[in-house]
């Protein structure tokens, strides 16, 4: 949970109790559309590690980026189609209780709504329509005409398109909020032009890593040491082949040390006399044909900036994050002329 909300119900509890009773009907609702999102995206087999709340709106993080427009048409609408129901629901109260007065007077009335149900229809049409019609990226709108289009012209393409509308929604927005003037619409404005931009990098690394292997971008050049290799043979034979990393195999465990991650401190001095992999990391080492962008997450997630690659217990290469960072930019400019 973001901070900004404890701060911002402290906030609505010192301006009274119906701001306070309306943030909390706000709040529950926010959560209960990301749950929509979580338990489609969960079903639909995505991995949920995080939702992150906002003040404009939550967004549940998925691990895993999908690139199957199916699952995201499904996914993106869970979240506002949630909201579109409690919003019939609580217009079928309305109409049986004869107080669609009291709904409608909650939308137009410009100011917070008095009665509960009012408060629930209310927030409810608000994040449904805003989050739903918003042809934005990375709202669910965004994702939801995004994934549409793709079933026509392809993940990247249709992403391009919508990054292209986003930006253009961005500005239409800021314009807006300069002019009325309000500062929530410049903030989201603002919100929706940086993230537009981080869906694409993403997807086009999704899109350019997803048809690699490891095979294709492993490095066969690098360094082995046995286990009882002394520290200083192992950092004089690195220095001289000009090398960041060694592989170091003990039994069926694997170990790398990376001279990026090594700290030279005032007793280094006196550790010369002990052994290379007393430095090293033990990691888990990639077999050659998982896939590329699978390897860029597992590495991006634990921090590692180099991977042994194995087959049968024998070392057959690395994968480093240039070697990953080389094949996105070869795959860019192959790829070319389909983008
Ligand atoms: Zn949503």
């Amino acid at each position: 949970m973001h901070f900004t909300f404890l701060f911002l119900l402290f906030l609505m509890a010192l301006l009274g109790l119906t701001p306070l009773i309306f943030f909390i009907v706000l709040f529950a609702s926010v959560i209960a559309h990301e749950f929509s999102h979580s338990i489609v995206a969960k079903y639909r087999g995505l991995e949920v590690s995080r939702i992150i709340l906002t003040p404009i709106g939550g967004i549940a993080f998925t691990e895993d980026i999908t690139t199957d427009a199916k699952t995201e048409l499904m996914v993106s609408f869970a979240g506002p189609g949630f909201n579109f129901l409690v919003v019939a629901v609580v217009w079928m109260w309305g109409v049986f209780s004869g107080n669609t007065q009291l709904l409608i007077s909650s939308l137009t009335a410009g100011e917070i709504p008095e009665s509960i149900f009012g408060m629930i229809f209310y927030s409810n049409f608000v994040l449904g329509v805003f989050n739903f019609f918003m042809p934005a990226l990375p709202l669910d709108g965004g994702r939801f005409w995004r994934s549409l289009l793709a079933l026509k012209i392809g993940y990247l393409r249709a992403t391009r398109v919508l990054i292209n509308v986003s930006m253009m929604v961005a500005f239409l927005m800021f314009l807006a909020g300069v002019l009325l003037p309000s500062f929530w619409l410049m903030l989201i404005a603002v919100f929706i032009y940086f993230f537009a931009s981080i869906e694409y990098q993403t997807i086009l690394l999704q899109n350019c890593l997803s048809s690699s292997t490891v095979k294709d971008v492993m490095q066969e050049h690098f360094l082995e040491f046995d286990e009882d290799v002394l520290f200083e043979r192992a950092v004089n034979e690195l220095h001289e082949k000009r090398m960041y990393f060694a592989v170091i195999k003990k039994g069926s465990e694997f170990f790398v040390f990376d001279v990026n991650n090594f700290e030279v401190l005032d007793d280094t001095v006196e550790l010369w006399q002990a052994k290379i992999i007393d430095f090293s990391v033990p990691v888990e080492p990639l077999s050659p044909d998982e896939s590329a962008m699978d390897v860029f997450k597992k590495m991006a997630k634990q921090g590692l900036n180099v991977v042994p690659v194995q087959s049968r217990g024998k070392v057959l290469g690395i994968v480093t994050r240039e070697s990953l960072s080389l094949e996105l930019k070869f795959k860019r400019i192959l790829n070319a002329e389909n983008e």
